[in-house]
């Protein structure tokens, strides 16, 4: 593609959550945006190749739908249209927590349910629709293209034309987990950047049901079993989505044995607390078995890095990836984009973005995310764990054994989750005396063990 030396063009790498918020707030700014995606899209929602994700349960917290629907007006109206539920999380959540299950909470929190594909299906129709930008599936980037190693002024793509080049004023990397930004950079003469993980070895088997003709759906809109170590090493999500239809995801930390057939997928689901087995017993299965293990939580330290060049970002799963059982993945992408336009908004037109500055802006977006991710997860790792990881765990599982007898706790501790408040709640005395209290015996309201 040529774009004229005098249009201001971006090219953004990956066409996934954080690709379309990107290319959405770019297109404000922006004369031309191009979206470089390596899979060619399916002509409906399906999963595809490179989002392998897209198999398992993905939950929206209320803090990023919240941003998307800012970004795409009337997107809730129109996946609700299309089926995609809207409930609220107090009331229609089984929550399968260690101390027990809570009972029914109104919390005036609206949820919406929906596959991953379905989302992201709706999302890029959107992005397609608008004027500046140019969806390229089928086109893998190879590199960037540089002016001297300082200055990114484009990148190199593969598709089926063969090799060629796209010049651009800014490059977006939004390429997720499997960047090749790293690489990228070492042949600029960049160092490695240093790169934070913590793994819980979490692994997860997904799969989709829907109701046999006739049959009521279940009286919950979603069940959450979590996990927690060192006892609760299995655990589940299940949602109603689309197409009056179910997923649910049955997931364990280090290295679950997953399951792979039928049977082997009911059997891990029997071994569950809670309505999931019972419910999916009497349903048909509509996918097979899919599993997935790569849930390493991974921070690159971008933002740290001596001589990040000109005209270049990046942002999303390429930058920071979390334990997936948080449901944080997605939100945060939202968050960055909202950064993003928060850049471009207060600078001249023609005036670069400072990468720099957005890459230290950007890890602040995600220290609080990380903490919330691998603070549990450290105490599936072997290592003996610092003590503020040892008392933050103390804290969380202290909260959330407290959650199933205090309805204003669970409500708290629900926000908390989806980011629609920050942990400085929780240090308001009134509901941090209850938690340092802890739960009362014999007062837990649903027991749930099976
Ligand atoms: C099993 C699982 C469950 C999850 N559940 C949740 C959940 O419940 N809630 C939630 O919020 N998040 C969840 N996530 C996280 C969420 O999927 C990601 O955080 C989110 O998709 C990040 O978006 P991204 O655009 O950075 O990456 P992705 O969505 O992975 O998109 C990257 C895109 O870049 C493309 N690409 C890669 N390399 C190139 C290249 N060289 N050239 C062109 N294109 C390229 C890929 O094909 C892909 O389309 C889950 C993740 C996993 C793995």
């Amino acid at each position: 593609m040529l774009i004229g030396s005098d249009t201001r063009h971006a090219v953004v790498i990956g066409a996934g959550m954080a690709g379309l918020a990107a290319a959405r707030v770019l297109s404000d700014s922006f004369e031309a945006v191009t979206l470089i995606e390596r899979d060619t899209f399916p002509r409906e929602s399906a999963p595809r190749a490179g989002a392998p994700q897209g198999h398992h349960v993905h939950g929206l917290l209320a803090l990023g739908a919240e941003v998307f629907e800012g970004y795409f007006p009337g997107l809730r109206a129109e996946l609700e249209q299309a089926g995609a539920p809207v409930w609220d999380w107090g009331e229609g959540l089984y929550a399968v927590l260690p101390n027990g299950t809570p009972p029914p909470t109104p919390m005036g929190m609206p949820i919406q349910t929906f596959s991953r594909p379905f989302l992201e299906h709706v999302l890029r129709r959107r992005v397609r629709a608008l004027e500046p930008v140019t969806l390229r599936d089928g086109l893998t980037v190879t590199g960037l293209r540089t002016a001297g190693p300082g200055k990114v002024v484009g990148v190199r793509v593969k598709g089926g034309d063969g090799e060629d080049e796209i010049a651009a004023d800014l490059v977006v990397d939004a390429s997720g987990r499997s960047s090749r930004l790293p690489q990228w950079l070492a042949t600029l003469g960049l160092p490695s950047p240093r790169t934070a993980t913590v793994d819980a070895q979490v692994g997860y088997a997904s799969r989709t049901y829907s109701y046999p003709d006739g049959q009521t759906p279940p009286p919950w809109m979603g069940v959450l079993q979590p996990l927690r170590a060192p006892d609760f090493h299995k655990g589940c999500y299940a949602i109603q989505i689309e197409n009056n239809a179910l997923h649910v995801t049955l997931h364990g930390a280090n290295r679950p044995q997953l399951p792979h057939t039928d049977d082997e997928f009911l059997a891990f689901a029997k071994t569950l607390r809670g309505p999931v087995a019972e419910t999916i017993a009497h349903l048909t299965p509509t996918s097979a078995v899919r599993r997935y293990a790569r849930t390493v939580n991974r921070r690159v330290a971008y933002h740290r890095l001596a001589g990040w060049p000109d005209g270049l970002i990046a942002l999303g799963d390429s930058v920071c990836t979390f334990n997936p059982a948080y449901g944080q993945g997605m939100t945060v992408a939202a968050l960055e984009a909202r950064l993003l336009e928060q850049m471009l908004s207060g600078r001249h037109t023609r005036t670069p973005l400072d990468g720099q500055a957005f890459q230290r802006r950007l890890a602040r977006i995600t220290a609080s995310p990380w903490l919330m991710a691998t603070i549990p997860d450290r105490a599936w790792e072997g290592s003996r764990p610092s003590w503020p990881v040892k008392a933050g765990n103390w804290f969380m599982n202290r909260l959330i054994d407290t959650v199933p007898q205090d309805p204003q706790l669970y409500t708290a501790f629900s926000a908390l989750f989806h980011m629609t408040a920050g942990p400085l709640t929780l240090a308001d005395p009134r509901l941090l005396s209850r938690v340092l209290i802890g739960p009362r015996p014999g007062r837990i309201p649903r027991t749930t063990t099976t």
